[in-house]
């Protein structure tokens, strides 16, 4: 039986240090499990360095590849660019099974059991319930799988020209076929739902297993005074002040002493 890999993706060093943070919270939640990183020309040697030192894979892949048909039609649509770079990690055959996700992810609690579910198996998104979230799902790598998906990409395209919009079009029964499929929102809980729906936040956040920083206000992009080692999280992100500081506190002590 092959092994088992969490899988995330970073096409720059910015969304790099999500990774690098993102590895070493499932390691403080004690996974069982490899850490694979997909990353593109955009990350630097010396962050790939510090990438190799927590993730067992790191697997360099192209966001587009002129020289590929696919891609050429593809490249029609930049906006698609980024969702072809997600799509590779179906190509981490090495792995029998795995969950992707995003970078801008922290685990907060062991999610190891999310392996004992079958793809495609995702949280529902809180724009559109009948939409799943494609930060955090539990898939089969499959070199077939991947050019099926490179195949719809070229003919259907993407609703929302993001992974997403794919995604949801490619496994498309997700809504109503198997409830198997539809992981809890507490392994994907995406940070707007603190605010916009309060009281369930209070009531069942503290089951959250993983968080996902939805949107522009990425953990990264926070202000953090360096005195005090504490973040200040701008507007909105008021309620995420514990998850924020614990991210930092991650970056603080196991991340910023390999970068200076
Ligand atoms: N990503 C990346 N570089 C980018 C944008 C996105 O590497 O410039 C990757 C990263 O893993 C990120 C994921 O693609 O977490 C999805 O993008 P993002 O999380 O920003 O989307 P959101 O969850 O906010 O919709
Ligand atoms: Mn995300």
């Amino acid at each position: 039986m092959g092994a088992f890999a969490w899988v995330t993706l970073a096409t720059n060093d910015s969304y790099s240090l999500g990774a690098l943070v993102l590895a070493h919270s499932l390691k403080q939640a004690g996974t069982t499990h490899q850490l694979a990183v997909l990353v593109t020309p955009g990350v630097t040697a010396a962050m790939r360095e510090k990438l190799s030192s927590v993730f067992n894979t790191v697997q360099e892949v192209n966001i587009l590849d002129s020289r590929d048909e696919a891609n050429l039609r593809l490249l029609k649509r930049p906006e698609l660019g980024i969702t072809f770079t997600k799509l590779h990690c179906w190509k981490l055959t090495q792995y029998e099974k795995c969950v992707f996700l995003d970078a801008d992810t922290l685990v907060l609690k062991n999610s190891d059991e999310l392996f004992e579910r079958e793809e495609l198996s995702a949280a529902p998104d809180v724009g559109w319930p009948d939409c799943f979230n494609s930060g955090v799902f539990v898939y089969r790598p499959s070199l077939d799988t991947y050019e099926k998906l490179i195949q719809f990409a070229i003919e259907r395209g993407s609703f929302d020209g993001g992974d997403q919009g794919l995604l949801n079009l490619y496994f498309s029964d997700w809504a109503h076929k198997d409830i198997s499929r539809h992981l809890p929102f507490i392994y994907n809980l995406c940070s707007t739902a603190c605010y916009s729906y309060l009281p369930a936040f209070k009531q069942f956040g503290a089951n959250a297993k993983i968080i996902h920083f939805i949107g522009a206000q990425k953990p990264w992009l926070q202000y953090f005074n360096t005195e005090t080692k504490k973040v200040q999280p701008s507007g909105d992100s008021s309620h995420l002040q514990e998850v924020l500081q614990h991210w930092w506190d991650i970056f603080c002590s196991l991340i910023h002493p390999l970068l200076s």
